[in-house]
């Protein structure tokens, strides 16, 4: 029997026209696009059927709310459709797919996020293979978790990252083997799936608590960051140099770090590189943050950091549960 997938539209390039300002989505123009293509008609595909959401947005628009509503579209269909397809701009793609990692819990349906650099109505479209070969995987019965397929790549969702501006090979997931390949035909590769829970299908919208990033640099002044890092602040991703280092040994940062902790805050502490994992205490640059209260992100992504903060604290847990949590892999997200 043909899976049935369901392929929502939330926004960014691939379903854009050109405007006086630049690129924009335009609402009720994808579908008539999509009608063009004659490979979505094809044997080989699984039944589509097509919703767009209202408003259509640039991604680089969306915020917590947003997620709320893809992830609402998703859990209302749920027991309707073997998979979805999501239509997403590139620019935030990864932070959407992390969120709905997270969001959509005990997930035993491929959820993929797919989009292009350049609009469909355009000469050199990527967004017909994006489309096409997303559809396929989602309908493969292969994947049981929220990816993003972008560039012959099909990426574990909180694993993903954009890595390129312009160039059409856009994500990579550094840290974790890619899911599956698309050349001359799909390879799945072998990789740990996510066990599937017993449990029912549910949708966590989250809170849009207030959530910083800090990137370290040479030179940074952490006292300005002072009346930042306040118990306003929920949680903090700090941006640190190679396995969790930042300047001074943290000198000045710290008594920040220990004021926010006690005050309910959560830091957590990624690399900016982009590849490998924080290793706190393998410097003395970096052992005086574990004192403070920090926790380690390990090798997740920034986006995924930020998306986790996110669904911790709407999960209404204790500071000490979310700080434990912080440094536990939920789904596939972190490697110890
Ligand atoms: N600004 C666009 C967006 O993120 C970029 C893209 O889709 O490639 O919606």
């Amino acid at each position: 029997m043909k899976k049935h997938i369901c392929l929502i539209h939330a926004g960014g390039t691939i379903g854009m026209v050109k405007g006086e300002k630049g690129y924009y989505p335009k609402e009720g123009y994808l579908e008539t696009i999509l009608d063009g293509i004659a490979d979505l008609k094809s044997d080989d595909m699984p039944l589509v059927d097509f919703y767009e959401m209202s408003p259509l947005l640039d991604s680089s628009d969306m915020a917590v709310d947003d997620w709320n509503r893809i992830g609402l579209e998703v859990a209302k269909r749920y027991d309707s459709y073997d998979g979805f397809v999501i239509l997403h701009g590139t620019d935030t793609m990864a932070y959407t797919s992390s969120a709905l990692s997270f969001m959509l819990e005990n997930l035993t349906k491929p959820v993929i996020l797919t989009g292009s650099q350049i609009p469909l109505c355009e000469i050199r479209s990527d967004g017909r293979d994006n489309l096409i070969t997303s559809l396929l995987i989602a309908g493969s019965g292969k994947i049981n978790e929220v990816c993003l397929y972008f560039g012959g790549r099909l990426l574990r969702g909180n694993r993903a990252t954009k890595m390129s501006a312009d160039g059409l090979l856009a994500f990579d997931s550094p840290n974790c083997p890619r899911l599956a390949e698309a050349g001359i035909s799909i390879r799945y590769l072998p990789f740990t799936s996510k066990e599937e829970s017993n449990l029912p299908f549910s949708l966590c919208k989250l809170e849009s608590v207030p959530i910083g990033v800090l990137k370290i640099f040479p030179g940074i002044s952490f006292p300005i960051f002072d009346t930042l890092m306040t118990e306003k602040l929920k949680g903090i991703v700090l941006e640190t140099f190679g396995a969790g280092n930042i300047p001074g040994e943290g000198h000045t940062l710290l008594p920040i770090i220990k004021k926010a902790f006690s005050a309910g805050s959560i830091v957590t502490v990624c690399s900016q590189c982009p590849q490998g994992t924080v290793t706190l205490g393998a410097y003395a640059t970096s052992s005086p943050l574990v004192s403070a209260g920090a926790v380690s992100g390990y090798d997740m992504t920034t986006e995924a950091s930020v998306a986790k903060l996110y669904y911790l604290f709407s999960k209404g847990y204790s500071s000490e549960k979310i700080k434990e949590l912080m440094e536990t892999d939920l789904c596939g997200e972190l490697t110890k």
